[in-house]
């Protein structure tokens, strides 16, 4: 088999079945055989139906359906785990990556990358979405030992030794952008303009959006603890500079301030600081805390394969 195209939903129902007409056609154009992994993540609109529907008319689609919403990174996995092609390919349930692109990627393939990633533009994204990506991204790689793509997302295509790398590591966190970038492999981008959603509306919120850009920072690696350090000694510094000075002026210009906004200002000013490196320092135990837990990143409640569900 040529390839496997691995697809999470999550109420997608008004889409999906556009996506299977787009994309079968594309898939027979390839050659070679595909399968196509449809993983239902816990959907509440239907989207189950829908996929039975699909798998039951079109020969290469089957279905996953997880015990409940697990994220999109759980759903990925569960795909990219049941993978069987040569190549798998990941791409998200609402034709905003479109499945024509899929020949060049595969072609890219075939010419030795071993992961060839879409990269998308900011075209019709609001001025300042797109300013604060930047400034994610510039942030990010400055703090990460991998270096993240602007708009490269998860449509992607592996190859069955990048595959492998992948599924290879073992951790719970897995940020996905930060995992693709990490396994290496010989790496190629290919441009497409950003198109907007078929159906249904995004599952970010900006809280969401916010808790990813932490994420990305804490999961990847422990520089946050060395810049806490870092921030840590300057302060002090600071604070045995200050203290000299307040004392030779104390001495040799008889001045002896009451300082009352000072004390404040530190008071404040340090407790806050310390309550964000504790902060810091609870991320990474809360990661250590799930991980220590070996749970398994999804659970799969009922497959096509299957007359039911299974346990
Ligand atoms: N998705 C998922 N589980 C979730 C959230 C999203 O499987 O908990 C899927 C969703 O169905 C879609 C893809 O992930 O196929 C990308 O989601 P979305 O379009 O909401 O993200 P955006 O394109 O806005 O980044
Ligand atoms: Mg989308």
């Amino acid at each position: 088999m040529r390839i496997s195209v691995v697809v999470p939903c999550f109420n997608e129902a008004d889409g999906i079945d556009r996506l299977a007409e787009v994309l079968a056609p594309v898939l027979e154009a390839l050659g070679g055989g595909y399968e196509v992994i449809l993983v239902d993540d816990g959907s509440s609109d239907g989207t189950l139906d829908r996929l039975r529907a699909i798998c039951a008319e079109r020969a290469g689609f089957r279905y996953l359906a997880l015990s409940r919403n697990f994220g999109k990174e759980g759903a990925m996995l569960a795909g990219l785990t049941e993978a069987k092609g040569e190549a798998v390919a990941i791409m998200d349930a609402d034709l905003q990556h479109p499945p024509a692109l899929l020949g060049p990627m595969v072609e890219l393939l075939d010419a030795g990358y071993e992961q060839v990633v879409a990269r998308r533009d900011r075209q019709g994204d609001p001025r300042f979405r797109t300013f604060v990506s930047r400034l994610y991204y510039r942030f990010v790689n400055g703090l990460m030992d991998v270096d993240l793509e602007d708009g490269a997302g998860d449509f992607r295509v592996l190859d069955r030794r990048a595959l492998d790398a992948l599924l290879s590591l073992g951790e719970s966190n897995r940020f996905s952008k930060g995992l693709f970038a990490w396994i290496g492999f010989r790496t190629t981008y290919l441009d497409y303009r950003n198109e907007a959603r078929y159906a249904g509306t995004s599952k970010w919120s900006t809280t969401q959006l916010l808790n990813y850009g932490l994420d990305s920072v804490v999961s990847f690696n422990y520089k946050p603890l060395r810049l806490a350090i870092h921030v840590g000694a300057a302060i002090t510094a600071v604070a045995v500079v200050y203290g000299l000075w307040v004392v030779v002026d104390a001495i040799i210009a008889g001045n002896s301030v009451p300082g009352y906004v000072t004390l404040i200002c530190a008071i404040t000013g340090l407790g806050g600081l310390q309550m964000v490196m504790l902060g810091v320092i609870g991320e990474y135990l809360g990661r250590i805390y799930v991980e220590v837990k070996h749970r398994p990143n999804f659970l799969v409640r009922e497959r096509s394969e299957d007359d039911g569900p299974v346990t």
